[in-house]
């Protein structure tokens, strides 16, 4: 119920605001809220609070731009993955700004996300989306080309079950990589499991989210957990 609360806050300030799309670092306030595992991250408006941030979150970090107008911030060269001083930040900033400037010059540029740097792991999606027949439906896939070019991904209704999250992730044909193969150890199921559940209570009682997807989703060995390190959500339009 607090959980709950909490998400239906943060989701009415973003309409107050008049806003459907929610930005990373907001994305990942309702994750977190949700007791779904994801980075710490925090928004710097300029250098000097990127640097701020940066040595809140201890080194080494992770720079992402925040805009409204840049869905795929890679694209736009603007992820720096792994700073590890002052001087990189600064470097950083100036970097990310100029690149998401050229890239779409009229894009309104909020600043960068400061965040946690996440050691690397398996990376897959976990989406959700509201079935106009059959209401919130949950996504799993690897990510990458597994679920671009392959377009091998599965679904289920929410709520699931343990036993339907499970079944979701051995079915698509990428599985052996998280099964474990040639001796590399499992990845953790259980965790998978639990992010799959808890999307689909997200979407199930938040109608109102029509898309979210967390990718990727860093996926450790069994027993060592798994984190949102990329997180979008959008609201329905309003009737
Ligand atoms: P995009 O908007 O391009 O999808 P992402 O936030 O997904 O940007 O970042 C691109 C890639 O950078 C991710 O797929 C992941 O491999 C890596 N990455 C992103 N955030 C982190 C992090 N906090 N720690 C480590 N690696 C990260
Ligand atoms: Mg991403």
């Amino acid at each position: 119920m607090a959980a709950h609360k909490k998400v239906a806050e943060i989701l009415s300030s973003i309409r107050e605001n008049g806003r459907r799309e929610l930005l990373e670092h907001e994305s990942k306030k309702v994750l977190a809220a949700w007791e779904i595992p994801t980075t710490r991250v925090e928004l710097a408006r300029d250098a000097a609070e990127a640097v701020k941030a940066a040595r809140e979150l201890k080194y080494p970090v992770v720079m992402k731009i925040s805009s409204p107008n840049i869905i795929h911030k890679s694209d736009a060269g603007g992820v720096k993955v792994g700073l590890s001083s002052e001087m990189e930040v600064r470097q950083a900033f100036k970097e990310v700004v100029d690149n998401a400037r050229a890239y779409r010059p009229k894009a309104k540029i909020l600043g960068v996300t400061i965040q946690e740097y996440v050691p690397h792991a398996r990376e897959v999606i976990v989406g959700a989306l509201q079935d106009p027949t059959f209401g919130a439906t949950v996504m799993f896939g690897l990510g990458g080309v597994w679920v671009e070019a392959l377009k091998d991904v599965s679904f289920r209704l929410a709520p699931l079950t343990a036993d339907d999250a499970r079944e979701m992730i051995s079915e698509i044909k990428g599985y052996p990589i998280l099964g474990g193969i040639r001796g590399e150890p499992a990845a953790d199921i259980d965790a998978i499991v639990d992010v799959l559940q808890k999307v689909g209570q997200l979407a199930y009682e938040f109608p109102e989210i029509s898309e979210m997807d967390i990718n990727p989703l860093f996926v450790f060995d069994k027993g060592k957990g798994a984190i949102a390190v990329d997180a979008r959500i959008i609201l329905e339009e309003e009737s």
